[in-house]
């Protein structure tokens, strides 16, 4: 009996680069739910997988599937699966969880000690079918546009950064507009920011960010942050802090101009060390919180904010079809882009 095969996008070697190949379709095992994939987006961390930095080479097994950005419907359902039916429009959260460690048992699953990342830890989802634990699917309405769903993985982290404080009436610093800066920015403005200002240093994306009605777009190496408030009337430092950037420079302006008793969440990783001035953090009284993935409540939270009229379309810059996956990830890569989605729902012949 031959196996069946489909294409998939694949880490094919430990280098640069990935690769269209030809893979067995998965089997859905007892409590597993096998999913056919509609569209997906790339991620930076699949960018971070295409250029094999140390992380990627940490944790991805060459020929392994790539991709955790999704949404499908359901094609068939493991021995024991209950509560799901073939045809479902799904997406599905990304870390596979151990479901019994202290984390896990409180509910707070995106700090699981025992996390698996599809398409960095197990295959992925940029591929013709992917198989996930039937806890991990979540159903998508219908009428949700599956361009958006697609990047649903992404929008949650900037959800759950964004959410983590009370926003209505407050002033929002976000340092830095990749896409997950610039979702947050939208989702400030949705939840009742006051203000919301966003800083970076890339032009195109600062561009972005104005399409998602920000208040101000701040070219930190150009424009004056402190002269930008004092025309929005942001007068004793913002509120609320979002970093989106992974970077010193930025962290420690977003420190000096937060208000006493000001609240930051941090979601960008830098590549190295981040020297921080304490004497900010602790003289205006700060509170911060790292966030790690998502809360599943967020996939709720998120499908009911674009059906209240969030509009994330915005952030979508490119569309290709799955074979011309390296333009997508061209585009990434030249910074000028927003998100990527990829279209497995028609097949390319020749
Ligand atoms: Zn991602
Ligand atoms: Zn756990």
């Amino acid at each position: 009996m031959s196996e069946k095969l489909m294409d998939a996008i694949i880490k094919p070697v430990a280098g640069v680069g990935v690769a269209l190949a030809k893979v067995p379709v998965p089997v859905a095992g007892p409590g597993e739910v096998l999913i056919k994939v509609h569209k997906t987006a790339i991620c930076g961390s699949d960018v971070h997988i295409f250029d094999w930095n140390d992380w990627a080479a940490q944790h991805v097994k060459p020929g392994m599937t790539i991709g955790h950005e999704y949404v499908g419907e359901i094609a068939a359902l493991g021995e024991g699966v209950t509560g799901l039916h073939i045809g479902q429009r799904v997406s599905g959260e990304g870390h596979i969880t151990c479901g019994h460690c202290r984390n896990c048992r409180n509910g707070d699953i995106q700090w699981c000690k025992d996390t698996f990342g599809v398409g960095v830890d197990r295959n992925g989802a940029f591929a013709e079918y992917l198989c996930i634990p039937a806890s991990n699917v979540i159903p998508i309405d219908e009428n949700l546009d599956e361009d958006v769903v697609a990047f649903f993985d992404a929008f949650g982290n900037a959800t759950h950064t964004a959410l983590m404080w009370s926003l209505v009436g407050e002033d929002v610093l976000i340092t830095g507009a990749g896409p997950i800066g610039i979702m947050a920015a939208g989702i400030c403005k949705f939840a009742g920011a006051r203000r919301v200002v966003i800083t970076d240093l890339n032009e195109y994306r600062l561009d972005l960010a104005r399409k998602m009605g920000v208040d101000a777009a701040v070219n930190t190496g150009k424009e004056d942050l402190t002269e930008v408030m004092k025309q929005l009337n942001i007068v004793e430092g913002f509120d609320v802090g979002l970093e989106m950037s992974g970077n010193g420079h930025a962290f420690n302006q977003m420190l000096s101009v937060m208000r006493t008793g000001g609240k930051i969440s941090l979601l960008g990783l830098g590549n190295k060390p981040i020297p921080v001035d304490m004497n900010y953090i602790i003289g205006k009284g700060l509170t911060l919180q790292g966030i790690y993935g998502r809360k599943m409540d967020t996939w709720h939270q998120m499908s009911y904010m674009v059906q209240g009229g969030l509009d994330m379309s915005p952030i979508i810059t490119h569309r290709y079809h799955y074979t011309d996956f390296q333009k997508g990830f061209d585009a990434m890569k030249s910074g000028n882009s927003g998100k990527v989605i990829l279209d497995w729902t028609t097949k390319k012949e020749g």
